[in-house]
Formats: C-alpha cells, structure tokens, sequence
C-alpha cells in the first residue's frame, strides 16, 4: 500500500489540468511552440523561446491553451513543417532531450506533442471528407458538414515488471539502444482489458505464464500518443521462448547483474527502481 502511495505522490506532484480553447490572451501563458512534430528551443538548449522571438515566425496555423498548472497556463503554437526558422532557434525531437525536460513541463509538454499529432492527423473528417474545425466540447474537432466529432487519439498499454523470486525478466529489443534492457510491454486490443493485455504480451513475447498482477502506475507517452499502463506480476511457469523480430534478448537478472536500464523519464525505469528497492510488494 505504501508504494502505492509513494508512486502516485511522485506522478501527482506536477499534474496539470487539461482543456482545449483558442488562446485568447497571448501575454499570461507558457508557449510550447512547435514547427511540425518538433519543439522549437533556443539552440542547443532545452530553453523555450520567448514571445519576441516566436513572432519571428509568422501567424501559426494552431494557437490553442491547451493545459494549466497550480502556477501557469500553457498554450500550444504550431507552424506548419516547412515554416523558416530563425538562426537563434532550434527544432528540437523532445524524445531526445526529455531526460533534460524541467519537472513541470514534462506533462504540458507531453500534452502538446500529442495534440501536435492529433491536429496534424486530422484535419479532413474521415467519414465525409470535409474540413474539421475547433469545437468547444472537451478536447475535440467536429466535422464542419457531418458533425462527427474526433477526439486525441490515446493508446493503452501494458507493461510488465515480472519477477521469479529474487530475480527479474528483462528483455530488449532490435530497437533499443545498445546494451538497453526493459520491461516487457505491448498495446492493449480493443476489447481487451490491460490485466489480459499484460498476461497476453508475456505469453507471446517470452513464452512465459505469469500470475498475481498488480497495478503499479500509469504514464502518459506522447511517442506518438500512449498511455502506458504497469503492472508488477510473478512468473508462473514455462520456458523463455523469444518472440522473433520484437524480442532479440531476454534473461532473468537480479540486482546484481542488472544490465543498463531504459530512460530515466520511463515508467519502465521508475517500476525497475521500484523494484530494487524493495517497494515491489
Ligand atoms: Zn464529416
């Protein structure tokens, strides 16, 4: 009970409110600017560039605020891909610096890589093909013929710390950074649920059964729009059988052998950090 205390305390601790309403007043926010899927930050900084600067830029196609914490409001400014950027900003891939993210910008920045995506997704209906424009209901485009309303696309998954007495799985895959070993995740089918999703992954990525899930936390991943959902659970039976193609390596290793673990900002490392230090349980 402790540790489910503990972790939703350190997830809680920045979290934001979220609607989504055309900014209004540029001068009170926080502007998380982006030009196409990347973050505008003044060169090689993870600083965000002030009003003066942005308006460098031109009209942008999208101003909405789109979040606020207990201190600021943010608002997302999006430029179309191919918009000239001056020399003193940078376009930045926020995968590739979010370890360097400040605390309370981790969510609005989230929030906003997402409805980037969104908004680039879906600009047309897909039932009738005309224009999708703001509409005021929750975060939502409404089709301006056929009324059909589209929401952020948000995908469950469910991911796995799975443990045989003192030990843990972990498995990497061809895509990981060399040397990088995680948790076993995959997304949750429709119609299924996250504890079976868990239970399925585990079958099928290493051939194992597992039992006794528990909910740990969840946490937003904006890569492009998931919502990983984790569990702990114990391993059951079976041998490690390795799914071809998304698995290349998986082993049981205990806090001795640990090899280098995923990125610092990940559920997967905080459920890794859990574990090691006894709060699995
Ligand atoms: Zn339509």
């Amino acid at each position: 009970m402790s540790s489910y205390l503990f972790q939703r305390k350190i997830i809680l601790d920045h979290s934001i409110t979220p609607f989504f309403i055309p900014t209004k007043n540029h001068h009170e926010s926080i502007v998380l600017a982006f030009v196409g899927d990347m973050l505008l930050t003044l060169e090689a900084t993870i600083q965000l560039p002030s009003k003066e600067e942005l308006a460098r830029l031109g009209k942008p196609l999208h101003t909405y605020d789109i979040a606020k914490s207990e201190r600021h409001t943010f608002s997302l400014h999006l430029w179309e891909e191919n918009t000239l950027v001056p020399e003193s900003l940078q376009k930045t891939n926020l995968r590739s610096v979010l370890s360097n993210v400040p605390e309370e910008l981790f969510e609005p920045l989230n929030r906003a890589k997402q409805l980037v995506h969104w908004l680039q997704d879906n600009q047309f209906c897909g039932r009738c093909a005309s224009p999708l424009a703001y509409s005021p209901m929750m975060s939502s485009l409404k089709c301006t013929q056929c009324g059909y309303m589209t929401f952020p696309k948000l995908c469950p998954a469910s991911i796995v710390l799975i443990t045989r007495g003192d030990e843990i799985l972990l498995a990497r895959s061809p895509h990981f950074a060399q040397g990088v070993y995680s948790l076993i995740a995959g997304f949750v089918e429709a119609g299924e649920s996250a504890e079976a999703c868990a239970i399925r992954e585990a079958k099928e990525e290493v051939g194992i059964t597992i039992k006794n899930l528990r909910y740990f936390a969840t946490q937003s991943w904006s890569f492009p729009h998931s919502l990983m959902i984790g569990f702990f659970a114990e391993y059951e039976s079976g041998e490690l059988c390795l799914q071809e193609d998304e698995i290349e390596d998986a082993k049981w290793f205990t806090k001795e052998t640990m090899p280098q673990p995923p990125y610092s900002t990940s559920i997967a490392y905080r459920m890794i950090q859990a574990w090691k230090e006894g709060r699995s349980h």
